[in-house]
């Protein structure tokens, strides 16, 4: 990674790894009371930068593991964090690293974090796809990115990462952050997302694979019926895709984009039934 010329010990904003850094050390603090951890809480955080989050949540959690790419970071995350005995800095690529082996040591753990944009469906989805024991995810996103986890049926944003998110987390956005705490301002404005894991998921498909393979079909194509996704994503006939939307007694026109996850869990058991 190239780093740009300047004096010694001089740190450069690299727009690359989407290093918008954050401050104001109250706005740390209400982050924190926002996620909801506290003392008996471990920590997994995803982009330290110049470690301001890092160190609010050393004071107020139990332990913390804090990932950071940037080797032009680590000279000031050493001296920032020397005295925060409980937090573990892991130097590498989020999403390369063996996650479940690093956070191991936490037992069940939560995800807070001011994530770097560009990175934000792609983790989101390692995040929610993972077998880690996460309990809740508090992150810094864009606020279109926000608008898209918090989607519901119809809404312009719906799409996987909603079903994804609203599957097994309950997720709010609490706080709009302006572009212009950030150090450099971002081009869009910003939404703080809280999101603790459901006791159970939303809903209980008899498949949870087929579940999501049938929320993919829906927004395959969103312009068309849910019965033509299902025609192009099965390869099954049009009697059989009508056969199945019957069975999860959704009505035959309806577009994809307008179901529910109790439709898309209907839908599913229809479907895994039709093939028992
Ligand atoms: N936590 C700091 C704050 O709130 O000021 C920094 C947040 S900044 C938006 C995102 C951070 O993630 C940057 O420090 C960046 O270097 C780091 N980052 C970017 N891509 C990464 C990756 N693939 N793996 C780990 N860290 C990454």
């Amino acid at each position: 990674m190239k780093q740009k010329k300047g004096k010694p010990g001089e740190f450069h904003h690299k727009r690359s790894l989407g290093q918008n850094f954050l401050t104001d050390e109250a706005l740390f603090e209400q982050l924190v009371d926002l996620s909801g951890v506290g003392p008996e809480d471990c920590v997994l955080e995803i982009g330290a930068g110049a470690g301001g989050m890092t160190q609010v949540l050393s004071r107020r959690c139990k332990k913390v593991i804090s990932i950071e790419i940037d080797d032009a970071l680590l000279p000031i995350l050493g001296v920032v964090l020397q005295k925060c005995g409980n937090v573990r800095l892991v130097h590498g690529d989020v999403m390369r690293l063996n996650l479940p082996e690093i956070t191991g040591e936490l037992g069940p753990f939560h995800v807070v974090a001011n994530i770097p944009y560009y990175l934000t469906t792609e983790l989101m989805n390692l995040l929610l796809t993972s077998q880690m024991p996460i309990q809740s995810i508090s992150v810094m996103v864009q606020k279109e990115a926000a608008e898209r986890i918090v989607a519901r049926p119809g809404e312009e944003g719906y799409g996987m990462l909603a079903v994804r998110s609203q599957y097994a987390f309950n997720p709010q956005i609490v706080l709009d952050v302006p572009a212009c705490l950030f150090t450099p301002p971002p081009k869009v404005d910003s939404a703080f997302v809280v999101m603790p894991r459901r006791e159970r998921p939303v809903v209980a498909p008899l498949d949870e694979g087929m579940f999501f393979r049938v929320a993919a079909a829906a927004f395959a194509m969103r312009r068309k019926t849910m019965e033509n996704n299902l025609i192009a994503s099965f390869r099954v006939p049009r009697e059989q895709a009508a056969a199945w939307m019957g069975e999860g007694a959704l009505p035959a026109g309806a577009r994809g984009e307008t179901l529910s996850l109790q439709d898309f869990a209907a839908l599913s058991d229809a479907i895994c039934r039709s093939r028992s």
